[in-house]
């Protein structure tokens, strides 16, 4: 069949050159691993792969199973490991930090806190100046809806269909992926229209989708809304980034109403996106209240919520408090990480590296009709995939095919949407031009094949 269609001149390509030897691993291998995991771990938690890889080392851009084999990891551990897997200066803070204190509380002084929150804030525009510490994206939520709802007084929060923001049973309301959403009380939140390029109903006009967001103040709510929260390039959703000139519109009808302004940067932070060092830059706004996690840490259990010190001061009528947030090992990794994101000016090779897979990629989508859209910036890539272009049916299953043919090519991918039909490509940012070309070859390669 490859010949008859023209595809036997193509040889799989191989994993790009990486000069770096796996320690022997002498530990359990996947089938008891997988056994263990099924046995005590909650059904709730899905596997990737048909077959269970077991993943026991990771260098930078590249993870090792328990056989050696190197894999390129175009997701992240989830678009969380930024600096790449165990970068050395990040390994290092932290190692010198367990040593002299793993953990005291922040009822004492610690200067790797304070250190910490300065570098934060000196990344913020305007007057987002004060951080909270908490231990991942769904506390960071949970503490923004929070703020919000008690500095405006109002009950009401704005969310976007597709948007992901958390899965506890507040942050599961703002959630807008029926995947997700387990059958509770949802609290007030309204979900607004996605306002997606490819598939939303108004294509990119952000005048329209922002009137929806007016109507719904208006029919849904008594007219005041506690807050506004989104993601500037939905991640979960399948990297769809929102229509250019939609946040400034909506942070006006929002403010106007009483509400606050949340940017979750849970996946857009720490210069990801290439051409700025936030999501919301991207949108041209200054949020009141800013969400972090994932990217913060390189994979240390660690977020943040920035926020201005007007906002902050509701949280002083009673005690805020977070045992671990803040704790010194994660927050001297996470001014480690920040350091390491500026040393190696990451945010301009996001950039670089960005715009050229997704020219490559582009390139593809002329040759493949099943690339539907090719979407995204710096490494926060989608391409998603379709059996009929001008219907857009999602390709599930061929996405499922495919996503199976990359791994066993040394690749490691996201799947996301609500479809489960769109590629996120999402790596450390330390991924390079060549991984990039090795990525694009091996799609080329596994779509011939299908
Ligand atoms: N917000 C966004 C945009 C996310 O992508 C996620 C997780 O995927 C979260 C919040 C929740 O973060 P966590 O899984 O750390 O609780």
């Amino acid at each position: 069949l490859g010949s008859e269609r023209g595809f036997s001149a193509l040889a799989a390509p191989e994993l790009p050159a990486f000069d770096y030897e796996p320690k022997p691993y002498k530990g359990p291998l996947a089938d008891e691993v997988f056994g263990k995991r099924k046995k005590y771990l909650g059904p709730s938690i899905f596997h990737y792969y048909q077959k269970p890889l077991n993943i026991v080392e990771g260098k930078m851009q590249y993870l090792f199973d328990e056989n050696g084999r190197r894999y390129l990891d175009a997701f992240a551990g989830i678009v969380t490991v930024s600096c790449g897997h165990c970068h050395p200066d990040v390994l290092s803070a932290i190692t010198e930090q367990s040593k002299l204190l793993q953990h005291a509380t922040t009822i004492y002084l610690h200067h790797a806190i304070a250190d910490f929150a300065e570098g934060l804030a000196s990344k913020m525009p305007g007057n987002l100046k004060v951080v909270y510490f908490v231990n991942s994206g769904t506390e960071a939520n949970e503490l923004a809806m929070l703020m919000a709802r008690l500095y405006s007084g109002n009950l009401g929060m704005i969310a976007l269909r597709n948007a992901y923001h958390g899965g506890s049973s507040s942050t599961i309301g703002l959630t807008a992926l029926n995947t997700w959403k387990y059958p509770i009380p949802q609290g007030e939140i309204h979900h607004v229209l996605n306002p997606n390029p490819y598939r939303g109903v108004f294509g990119s006009d952000a005048k329209l989708y922002a009137e929806d967001v007016q109507d719904h103040i208006e029919h849904g709510t008594s007219g005041r809304v506690a807050g506004f929260i989104a993601e500037t390039i939905q991640g979960v959703g399948g990297a769809v980034e929102l229509a250019p000139g939609y946040l400034k519109l909506v942070y006006d009808i929002v403010r106007k109403a009483g509400g606050v302004c949340i940017a979750d940067e849970v996946q857009t932070g720490f210069g990801r996106t290439g051409s700025h060092y936030w999501g919301f830059e991207t949108q041209e706004v200054i949020p009141d209240i800013v969400t972090m996690a994932k990217g913060i840490g390189n994979g240390l259990p660690l977020g943040a919520v920035v926020t201005t010190p007007e906002i902050a001061s509701v949280l002083a009528q009673k005690i805020q408090f977070n045992t671990f947030g803040g704790n010194p090992v994660c927050s001297a990794g996470g001014l480690a990480v920040l350091r390491v994101l500026d040393k190696e000016k990451r945010q301009v090779h996001c950039a670089e590296v960005g715009s050229h897979m997704i020219e490559r990629l582009t390139n593809l989508q002329h040759k493949h009709d099943i690339i539907g859209d090719v979407r995204g910036r710096g490494l926060m890539v989608g391409v998603e995939l379709v059996t009929d272009r001008k219907q857009k049916t999602p390709a599930k299953a061929e996405t499922a095919v495919l996503f199976e043919s990359l791994r066993e090519l040394g690749i490691l991918v996201g799947k996301g949407g609500l479809h489960g039909n769109v590629f996120r490509i999402k790596p450390p940012m330390c991924f390079t031009k060549t991984d990039a070309d090795f990525l694009v070859d091996a799609l080329d390669y596994a779509i011939s094949k299908l």
